[in-house]
């Protein structure tokens, strides 16, 4: 009997392992609050990042990419599940150390879709879509195997307690003064409290390496989502990397991040599957203004974080697999919601049941200059959206419309007075109206002058998307509304007093 079962067993494993040894593996690398402008490959004078660079020459760069929000936790959320971040509840803002709420547990993630395929799935760096009562809402419960990192951005705790290099580095700002000091998880323990930044990324290229190794030791496919603090204020840098950049502090910052990006490529080659491995870069919103030259640069365009302008919204974005994605640049339209509907064809994987997002990329990623985007349009709401004011700008092809727009104080000082605070959301009727292929800052208003009328049918056009799209969105419950408790927030020393400052595990 155990013959015959053995026998079985040695018949149908072959299937299963070969199956699996034929699935691409998967690195999604995102970084944050990095505009359009902040990459040497998109045309930054000083800033310091070869191995994207590299992976841009010898891979696929868009010109025409979108984050689906201009903040931190609901581009994470958008991007993970491949749906409008109302949709899971993951506005208005951001989550906090202590917020009640998270991703909900029925949203299904792109580790969750993998996992079920039988991929090895790790997430490394800033995870942001909530942490909740005992970590309820930390990676390892949404599909990711193994976790390294800090829950929400490194800014949300007090500012002179996180330990830079040099010692006396100034983080130009107070940082978020009330919560515990920064925590450092492996899974859903606290490893260190406060996170050690001029160690940090070391500690993060190990985790990556090491679980890389692993999976490629046991035969099995794998996802690595790693999600930098780079370049989201305070900047930080580990000791090799400080002082390096000519673009100072921001620069730094954005160098150690791309020497993760190369770590990450020279242990794919290590071990032998560069070959078969789907990278993907790009970042999560536009970049802080507020934060002048040590913030980062959207380049041509308009305004920044906060706003849906193309500043707030375009991102750079790299697709890298050599032999498969040809190299070269698309134009195509494309956006983090497109992610999770290309993984998953690229796994075998069925899509979950829910209204989506995304479509699928692959087109564009393997026909070369042929390759299409099965995208035509793209919505943006704001970061505090509404079912009232709705969609606040649609993209169609290579048309944009701003039915409202607002300013942001992430987007201060820039020249430009329309990315100020100080403006309200403003309506526009007719909208402003913009080709991005012409006009790609948003200067100049189409809908001005004598040659208004001419975009009357492609004006009706979009307003007919626009009423199409929110006549079939349905807001979640915001989990961010559900606020905070302050007795949430991870603490290396739960019961200890007073808090949070005897949160700490030195
Ligand atoms: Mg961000």
């Amino acid at each position: 009997m155990l013959q015959q079962l053995w026998g079985f067993l040695s018949l149908i494993y072959p299937l299963v392992s070969s199956a699996n040894s034929s699935l691409p593996n998967i690195v999604l690398i995102f970084g944050d609050d990095l505009g359009f402008g902040d990459l040497g490959c998109y045309g930054h004078p000083s800033s310091l990042t070869p191995n994207l660079d590299r992976l841009a020459a010898d891979g696929l760069r868009f010109t025409d990419f979108y984050s689906a929000n201009s903040l931190c936790s609901p581009s994470r959320a958008a991007l993970l599940t491949g749906r409008y971040p109302v949709r899971s509840g993951i506005y208005p803002g951001v989550f906090y150390p202590g917020s009640r709420g998270g991703l909900p547990h029925n949203e299904t993630t792109i580790a969750e879709i993998l996992k079920e395929q039988g991929y090895a799935t790790a997430m490394v760096g800033k995870w942001h879509l909530g942490y909740g009562a005992n970590g309820e809402f930390l990676p390892i419960y949404h599909g990711f195997d193994n976790f390294m990192g800090v829950p929400y951005s490194h800014d949300q705790g007090p500012c002179q307690n996180l330990i830079c290099f040099p010692p006396d580095t100034k983080c130009y700002g107070g940082c978020d003064q009330r919560h515990v000091l920064l925590p450092l998880f492996v899974n859903d323990g606290i490893i260190q409290q406060p996170v050690s930044f001029p160690d940090l990324t070391a500690f993060y290229n190990n985790f990556a390496h090491d679980f890389i190794t692993k999976a490629v030791k046991d035969n099995q496919p794998f996802f690595l989502y790693h999600a930098s603090h780079h370049t989201h204020y305070p900047q930080f840098a580990g000791k090799s990397y400080t002082g390096k950049s000519l673009r100072g502090p921001f620069g730094n910052a954005l160098a150690e991040f791309d020497g993760s990006v190369g770590k990450i490529v020279q242990a794919l080659k290590e071990n032998g599957v560069e070959k078969s491995t789907f990278v993907f870069f790009t970042a999560d919103n536009g970049p802080e203004t507020l934060r002048k030259s040590r913030g980062g640069n959207s380049g041509l365009l308009k305004c920044g974080k906060g706003t849906t302008y193309e500043g707030g919204m375009r991102e750079p974005a790299i697709a890298y697999w050599p032999g498969k994605i040809p190299p070269g640049v698309t134009h195509e339209l494309a956006s983090t919601l497109d992610l999770l509907p290309t993984i998953a064809a690229l796994a075998n994987a069925k899509l979950p049941s829910v209204p989506l997002d995304g479509f699928d990329m692959q087109d564009i990623l393997f026909n070369g200059p042929k390759g299409k985007s099965k995208r035509n349009t793209m919505f943006f709401y704001p970061s505090s959206p509404s079912k009232i004011l709705g969609v606040f700008a649609v993209r169609h092809g290579k048309y944009k419309a701003h039915f409202y727009t607002q300013g942001s104080s992430h987007s201060e000082f820039t020249p430009d007075p329309a990315c100020n605070f100080s403006i309200f959301p403003t309506f526009h009727y007719p909208p402003l109206l913009y080709d991005l292929q012409t006009d790609p800052s948003e200067n100049y208003n189409l809908l001005i002058g004598s040659t208004a009328k001419k975009y009357a049918t492609i004006l009706r056009q979009i307003e007919l998307e626009k009423a199409t799209f929110q006549m079939n969105m349905q807001f979640a419950e915001s989990q961010i509304n559900k606020g905070e408790d302050l007795s949430l927030e991870p603490c290396y020393n739960p019961q200890c007093t007073p808090r949070p400052s005897c949160c700490r595990s030195t």
